[in-house]
């Protein structure tokens, strides 16, 4: 299929077929275009979805890391080799720029490593006289993943691959705002070799598809990525029905200290770029800057000349850095946030040239200084374009007023002194630290994930295979094994 033929059918993908259904339209937030009809899952999607991977999981469970590794390493490969494609799909439904498009390389990357590494591994034990113990790790069966707009093919290789790997059967809920580049991946999949119900693409929205995921009986695994609001309703719905187990990555409000030593040029670029790059969408963005008053005014300059030099503008076209907002729900949430934050707090508009023409969904990159401390601009995620540099005067006080949140997903401490950056690194309460880096800067093999309300959980490509793998103790008595008791003792702790 070429993506030039628009708008886009994306059909629900059930036991191998596609299956249309009612749609909704999906649009270019740049050009506002027709560039999706997307088909919206039903209830009894949902659970024809998990029934046909019910059926497939026996026998894809079956089979051997290496041959459940081999549709992996050929889905790899076809993503590879598609994606520019992939990126154009989703320049054109959530206005992400092709220039910022890492998520292919990231995709390969997971189902290339998870085509190979799935040998999951158990313990063993002698610790109890007259018995030889293991432990095992085996599949859950049916697995769900439910994924965001702003990566969608970060998200769905993350989850799907070390699921598939570990002999899970995945149903995949795309979000209702970008479903076009996971529609083109569930395109390849029969190709790749993935016998028909191992691998289920749903479209739609949170009602009714998502909800019924959350809430199906059948659903043993479901790792969400998306906001706290949704990860709660989401945890309630598995509370409700069966308690699956769940990974939930959701959002942020990630802070960065810049000390008065710290290479300041590096620390503006690199924040500038953390909160600016896909204009301010990513969880892990660093939306509030605390940086020391000596070198504050300084800071601010050359943060909001680096935001200045952005291009906003077609995502399509390759000197574009900056996109629209996703959709006018999002520009409008957004918008909403920086009209009362003038009202609340000095504020610096970057006067980035806007685009010529069909600017209607983008928002200027915006700085507020001296935001107070309990102001809802420091509280709540904005995911837009906008910063908070405020100012303090102790290590002390900017350690307390960073973690000061409900969240705890990234933060980042930029010093030359590195003693005074690891006794920061270790007070921030947050799941990632970037010592003179910021965010999106991880490493592949590093538990991903935050602490408090930023979610549960930690994927990584060394963490993941876990998420999707029950644990089995098997208490094996072997008579005559280790002492004359041998064979007697079942008594946990004798
Ligand atoms: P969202 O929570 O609105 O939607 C995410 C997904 O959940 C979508 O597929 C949506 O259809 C579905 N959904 C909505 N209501 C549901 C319900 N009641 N039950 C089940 N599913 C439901 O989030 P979004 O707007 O798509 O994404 C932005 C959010 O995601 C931000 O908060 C961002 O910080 C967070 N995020 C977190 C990470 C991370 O790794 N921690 C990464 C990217 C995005």
């Amino acid at each position: 299929m070429s993506s030039d033929n628009l708008p886009i059918e994306a059909k629900l993908l059930i036991n191998g077929s596609f299956i249309p259904r009612d749609t909704f339209d999906l649009h270019s937030p740049y050009s506002g275009e027709l560039v999706g009809k997307i088909s919206e899952a039903t209830v009894e999607d949902v659970d024809a979805a998990v029934a046909a991977a019910k059926a497939a999981q026996p026998a894809w469970a079956a089979l051997s890391p290496q041959q459940r590794g081999k549709p992996l390493a050929k889905l790899a490969q076809m993503i590879e080799d598609a994606t520019p494609e992939l990126a154009r799909l989703d320049a054109l439904s959530l206005g992400r720029p092709i220039s910022t498009f890492f998520d292919g390389h990231y995709a390969v990357t997971h189902f290339r490593y998870f085509g190979e590494a799935a040998y999951p591994v158990g313990t063993s034990s002698l610790n109890t006289p007259g018995f030889m113990n293991v432990s095992l790790r085996q599949p859950y069966g049916v697995g769900a993943a439910i994924i965001p707009w702003n990566a969608p093919l970060v998200f769905l290789s993350k989850k799907l691959a070390p699921a598939l790997a570990a002999g899970n059967c995945m149903v995949l809920k795309t979000s209702e705002k970008a479903p076009l580049s996971s529609h083109r991946v569930a395109e390849m999949l029969n190709e790749a070799g993935f016998p028909p119900g191992v691998i289920n693409i749903l479209h739609g929205h949170g009602l009714p598809s998502g909800d019924a995921i959350a809430r199906h009986m059948d659903i043993r695994a479901l790792s969400f990525t998306g906001s706290v609001r949704t990860g709660r309703a989401i945890q309630k719905a598995a509370a409700d029905s069966n308690f699956k187990h769940l990974v939930l990555e959701l959002g942020g409000k990630s802070p960065a200290i810049v000390f008065p030593d710290a290479d300041l040029e590096r620390a503006a670029q690199e924040t500038q770029n953390s909160i600016m790059f896909h204009s301010g969408q990513t969880c892990m963005a660093n939306s509030r800057i605390y940086v020391h008053k000596d070198v504050a005014e300084d800071f601010v300059d050359k943060f909001v000349a680096f935001a200045k030099a952005r291009k906003l503008g077609d995502p399509l076209d390759e000197q574009t850095t900056s996109g629209p907002q996703a959709d006018k729900t999002q520009h409008e949430a957004v918008v909403r946030y920086v009209e009362e934050g003038k009202k609340a707090s000095k504020t610096i508009e970057s006067s980035t040239p806007m685009p010529a023409d069909k600017d209607d969904l983008f928002v200027q990159p915006t700085v507020f200084l001296q935001v107070p401390e309990n102001d809802k601009l420091e509280k709540e995620e904005v995911f837009g374009p906008v910063v908070i540099i405020n100012t303090f005067e102790s290590e002390e006080e900017a350690v307390k007023i960073a973690n000061d949140t409900e969240y705890g997903l990234y933060a980042a401490v930029y010093t030359q002194d590195i003693d005074r950056a690891l006794r920061v690194a270790k007070s921030l309460e947050s799941g990632m630290v970037g010592v003179n880096c910021t965010s999106p800067t991880g490493a592949w093999d590093m538990p991903f994930g935050g602490y408090k309300q930023s979610g549960l959980g930690r994927e990584s490509l060394l963490e993941s295979l876990e998420d999707w793998l029950e644990k089995k103790s098997l208490y094996i008595r072997v008579s005559g094994l280790n002492s004359a008791e041998a064979g007697s003792s079942t008594v946990l702790g004798r």
